[in-house]
């Protein structure tokens, strides 16, 4: 299964992910996980990364699509793979569409988070206490959920057009959101349920 996993801020995604991509037996690529641990190295890709990052805004496409390119590349993502949080641009979509190709491999579904946007604002406001993450403080919150709207949010209505999205209500329990996620894809195109 290659599975892409979307959503605002704060929907889940992250949470959700690992989830589901060990149900499946495939890798979680998070970018925004792969990033964090670029900056807490301290490595190049982490120092470039983070000025973006802590600001709210979007890693260049240049720097991003390359560090996934490379990921999927990767022997345990040869049979399938979860991205979380790419791609993230229409110019990603169409870099993500290329490396597929490259590969002579396909996207299975697009699963889509839906969130209340209250709901959302609180549970990032408690990461931002539990975690600490330096791109939780308000602002870039509220920044982060504009960069959402403008860049991301059209790119469900590009997959939907494909025929690949899978709309599925983020609210609640982790347990029933993941129960929700599968019976969704089963109705697809039979997800293997474990
Ligand atoms: P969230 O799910 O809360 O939006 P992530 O952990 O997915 O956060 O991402 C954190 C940050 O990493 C983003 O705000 C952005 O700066 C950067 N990032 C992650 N994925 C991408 C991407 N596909 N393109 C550009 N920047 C990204």
């Amino acid at each position: 299964m290659r599975i892409i996993l979307m959503g605002p801020p704060g929907a889940g995604k992250g949470t959700q992910a690992k989830v589901i991509a060990e149900r499946l037996s495939v890798p979680a690529v998070s970018t925004g996980d792969i990033f964090r641990a670029n900056v807490s190295a301290e490595t190049e890709l982490g120092l470039e990364a983070k000025r973006y990052m802590d600001a709210g805004d979007y890693v260049p496409d240049e720097v991003t699509n390359a560090m996934v390119r490379d990921r999927i590349a990767e022997d345990d993502a040869a049979q399938g793979f979860l991205l979380d949080g790419y791609p993230r641009t229409v110019a990603q979509v169409a870099e993500l569409d290329a490396m597929l190709a490259d590969a002579g491999q396909s996207l299975d579904a697009v699963v889509v988070l839906t969130v209340d946007k209250e709901e959302v604002v609180q549970r990032l406001l408690k990461r931002a206490q539990d975690e600490g993450r330096s791109d939780d403080t308000e602002d870039v919150m509220r920044h982060r959920q504009d960069v959402y709207t403008e860049q991301t949010a059209p790119l469900i209505e590009v997959y939907d057009e494909r025929g690949l999205l899978v709309e599925v209500d983020g609210m609640g329990a982790v347990d029933d959101v993941t129960a929700r996620v599968f019976d969704a894809l089963e109705k697809t195109n039979g997800a293997p349920a474990s």
